[in-house]
């Protein structure tokens, strides 16, 4: 059984040589012991910013540190192939937690979800039909209440989250303007995900000034992927009772120093509501996402795009990608297509 393990925890940026391969044996059959386990075979895992986080050592955090030597744990797609679980019999397919190796035991199936619908990729479980999808459809719809005409802005908006977060603000009828570190990325915002405009952000030093262009009379909703120097200036631009949902601050998980906002009694002054979430807070309402979100995709009313590594061997480096921009969408590992 192939793993990536973590080496040692980390301070300041991650490398690729924090996380090693490592082989051990295993039997592919649920312990005795392990009533209520599942065994799965992992086919695609995901690769999410928060993994980084659990790679340091923590504190009375949300989540906790990875175990040393151990193989990461994250999201996944993979297939039972054993189970003595009542709910899960050989042969079905599942995503939710797993572990970055071959095969896994997994002994806690409360984040455990059968995938009842095939006719599309398997490894959209990764992104838009998982946890991504569904921090991006309850983010926005229940965050930040949008109305038709809201102005809506939304950054690292190329990622598994914002692409769909400025698909749904488009279905709302907002007008919806993203940030991303790329030409190509913005050219995907325009192109393929129909945003309003867009702006890559590491050519506009003054991202004040980058906001009043776009945004003349002001933000009504911003979705945050990012927090720091951006939420800063966000907060200088926002309308009157503008709302802020506060998904991630990616621009914080890698570096030693975390940056001070400066800009936080604009709160006050413009009576703006910001709100932080965590997506297991919905997950009892998984399936009423599904029902929404499936019909769009089969009518092509939302798209999706992926970057897809192949192999185990490749998670780590596509995991440290997240932080230098390197991936184009929802960056999945393929660990085997069967
Ligand atoms: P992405 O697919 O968007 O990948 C991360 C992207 O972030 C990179 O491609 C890069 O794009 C951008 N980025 C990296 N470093 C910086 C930086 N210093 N400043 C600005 N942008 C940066 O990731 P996800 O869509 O999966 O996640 C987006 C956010 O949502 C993250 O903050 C994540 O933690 C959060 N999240 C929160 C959840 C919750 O429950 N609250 C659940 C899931 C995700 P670029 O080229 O544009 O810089």
């Amino acid at each position: 059984n192939k793993q990536i393990v973590l080496r040692a925890y980390v301070k300041g940026s991650a490398k690729q040589s924090d996380m090693i391969l490592k082989t051990s044996t295993i039997k592919l059959k649920v312990p005795e012991h392990c009533n209520g386990a599942v065994l799965v075979k992992n086919l695609y895992l995901s690769c999410d910013p928060y993994i980084r986080t659990r790679m340091s050592f923590l504190q009375g955090s949300y989540v906790d540190s990875f175990t040393l030597a151990s193989p990461i744990q994250g999201y996944g797609v993979g297939r039972v192939v054993d189970s003595s679980h009542p709910n899960f019999k050989k042969g079905d397919l599942v995503w939710g937690m797993t572990a970055w190796e071959e095969y896994t035991l997994i002994t806690s199936t409360e984040r455990l979800f059968k995938v009842q619908h095939t006719d599309l990729p398997l490894s959209y479980y990764t992104g838009l039909l998982g946890m991504p999808g569904a921090t991006a459809y309850f983010g926005f719809y229940e965050i930040c209440s949008p109305k038709q005409g809201e102005t809506v802005f939304i950054s690292a908006a190329s990622g598994a989250v914002g692409q769909l977060v400025g698909q749904f603000a488009k279905l709302s009828g907002c007008y919806v303007v993203g940030s991303a570190g790329s030409k190509d990325k913005v050219d995907l915002l325009k192109n393929k995900f129909g945003f309003d405009d867009a702006f890559n952000y590491k050519e506009e030093p003054d991202f004040n000034a980058a906001l009043k262009r776009y945004f003349p009379n002001g933000i009504d909703i911003y979705f945050d992927n990012v927090g720091g120097k951006m939420l800063d200036a966000v907060l200088l631009n926002m309308r009157l009772h503008g709302r802020i949902s506060a998904c991630g601050m990616i621009s914080q998980y890698d570096v030693e120093e975390l940056e001070g906002v400066k800009n936080l009694f604009n709160i006050v002054t413009k009576r703006i509501r910001m709100e932080g979430f965590l997506v297991s807070d919905y997950y009892h309402l998984y399936s009423k996402f599904l029902d929404t979100v499936l019909p769009l995709v089969k009518d092509g009313k939302i798209t999706y795009v992926e970057d897809i590594s192949e192999g185990l061997e490749s998670a780590p480096s596509a995991l440290i990608g997240l932080f230098s921009g390197r991936n184009i969408g929802k960056q999945v590992v393929v660990v085997s297509r069967e």
